[in-house]
């Protein structure tokens, strides 16, 4: 029987039900119960709900009764004036505690100035299983648009919750043999899947360009984007190199790379030509893999080479402790390198979670861990041996235990070497209390500031140390692209 408690920190956790492995969301159930018209059953949820309909019934009174209108909010201030409450205790929630008001300020000038720039979110995916991604069919473009989309993520949240932008993955998952089989029968459907996904978000770009600044924009134009309309930096990322051919590895990312693609997972939940990953996904379950390769491959190497060459970031997320002790020594990739989504280990001890000794060398390499805040990896209690998947925590599942991960790792290697990577729309139905959607970022922002961790680190944490590594990458591509010319795949059959 494993020990129940991980972190004597935490107050004693109860045991609370395993959750299926990660990569075994089914999206098939949720068009038989959409969440439309039932936001998470969470007191914030409601108060959304609250401030929705309060301010409706406000435009038809202004509209209608103006002069009323005028009045009552003259003697809303003045009774506001002369109560000896906080403003904040005017709005349908609880009591807020001592200093909470200056906090709420504080967050709010962080994320004026600053893009909450997210690592991971899973939206397209989402879009492919929920909408099929039938993005002007009303099903998709009413909650889009309006709110209350399935899921985590849609335009209202994303304006309420201040995002600045994100690494949109154009996930998709595993073949079926993919760790044993590289051949181009094998993963042809993978790559064909990828390519359907970067469309969808290109399509989804074009239709929402207020909102999303273009996939192939530099990191600088993006960010003066951001600062004159607020439209979110929108780099696509995919998510294991399960989703390249395997025999022409260099000229698809190159490809890639022309489509907006500036991030790429080493593996995802299988092991490929290139890489071993952390898990292996077998459709219904998602089992530990046990030790490979020693991590990365010479045809790997040739790969990481090439994305430094093109700018492209190298993501650790979902690769075995070998792949990234391979990736952060001895100068393996010429740019720092990004966990899009992982979290801490000696906090959850999930083989997707970043070791104290790996830690060290992001903080050598100048790399940098975006804390996932999905609840199987942030909370958790110690599986009875490295072979098996640690015992999911409800109990600390909540905000407060994402930020817990996030002070760890800045109080550890420094809050340059860590950043956000929620994995929105890509954990299942669960969500931590707190964080329930892209609504609520603020709200981990807020708790960070609550723990005792400066201004100066939130804005790095939200999203300066992702500018920082990926304007270093575009710096590092461009002495190299004057140094070598482009790797060359090789080529077999077609003989003249
Ligand atoms: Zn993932």
């Amino acid at each position: 029987m494993a020990p129940r408690e991980l972190d004597p920190l935490l107050p004693q956790n109860e045991p609370a039900p395993e959750i299926s492995g990660y990569g075994t969301k089914s999206y098939t159930s949720h068009l038989a119960s959409p969440r439309q018209d039932a936001p998470p059953a969470y007191e914030s949820a409601s108060e959304d709900e609250d401030n929705v309909e309060s301010q409706s019934v406000a435009q038809r009174a202004l509209s209608s009764l103006a002069g009323i209108f005028t009045v009552v909010v003259f003697f809303a201030f003045i009774a506001l004036m002369l109560s000896p409450t906080s403003p904040t205790d005017m709005q349908p929630r609880p009591p807020a505690p001592p200093g909470h008001n200056k906090i709420e300020e504080r967050v709010e000038r962080i994320l004026r100035d600053t893009p909450l720039f997210d690592g991971h979110n899973d939206l397209a995916i989402l879009i492919r299983g929920a909408y099929k991604n039938k993005i002007h069919d009303s099903a998709f473009k009413k909650g889009f648009e309006d709110g209350g989309l399935y899921g985590d993520v849609d335009l209202p949240r994303l304006r309420k919750g201040r995002a600045g932008g994100a690494f949109w993955s154009a996930f998709v998952v595993c073949p079926e043999n993919a760790s044993d089989d590289f051949s181009d029968a094998e993963y042809s459907g993978a790559v064909a899947h990828t390519l359907s996904q970067i469309d969808l978000l290109h399509r989804l770009q074009a239709q929402y360009p207020d909102d999303f600044t273009p996939a192939g924009s530099g990191v600088e134009d993006a960010l003066k984007q951001f600062h004159k309309s607020k439209s979110m930096l929108s780099p696509i990322s995919i998510e294991g190199l399960h989703q390249i051919p395997q025999s022409a590895p260099l000229s698809t990312l190159r490809l890639y790379y022309l489509l907006g693609v500036r991030a790429a997972t080493l593996t995802w939940n299988c092991h490929n030509a290139f890489a071993d990953a952390a898990l292996i996904w077998n459709v219904n379950e998602t089992v530990v893999a046990p030790y490979h390769r020693g991590g990365l491959t010479s045809a790997g190497r040739e790969v990481i080479t090439e994305m430094n060459r093109l700018g492209m970031l190298v993501d650790l997320s979902h690769t075995s402790y070998w792949t990234q002790k391979a990736v952060l020594s001895n100068g393996t990739s010429a740019a720092p390198v990004i966990y899009s989504h992982s979290s801490a280990f000696t906090l959850c001890q999930h083989p997707r979670n970043v070791h104290d000794d790996i830690l060290e060398l992001v903080k050598e390499t100048k790399s940098l861990v975006m804390v996932n805040f999905s609840p199987g990896f942030i909370s958790c209690s110690p599986p009875a041996d490295s072979s098996q998947l640690p015992d999911f925590d409800e109990k600390n599942n909540t905000v407060h235990q994402v930020a817990r991960h996030i002070v760890y790792i800045g109080e550890k290697i420094g809050y340059d070497y860590v950043g956000l990577g929620s994995d929105f729309d890509g954990m299942g139905d669960l969500t931590p209390r707190g964080l329930e959607g892209v609504d609520k970022y603020p709200n981990l922002i807020a708790e960070l500031l609550v723990m005792g961790v400066s201004d100066e680190d939130a804005r790095k944490v939200a999203g300066e140390n992702l500018l920082r590594v990926w304007r270093k990458a575009e710096e590092v591509s461009a002495r190299l692209q004057k140094e070598d010319h482009e790797g060359e795949d090789d080529v077999h059959g077609y003989d003249l």
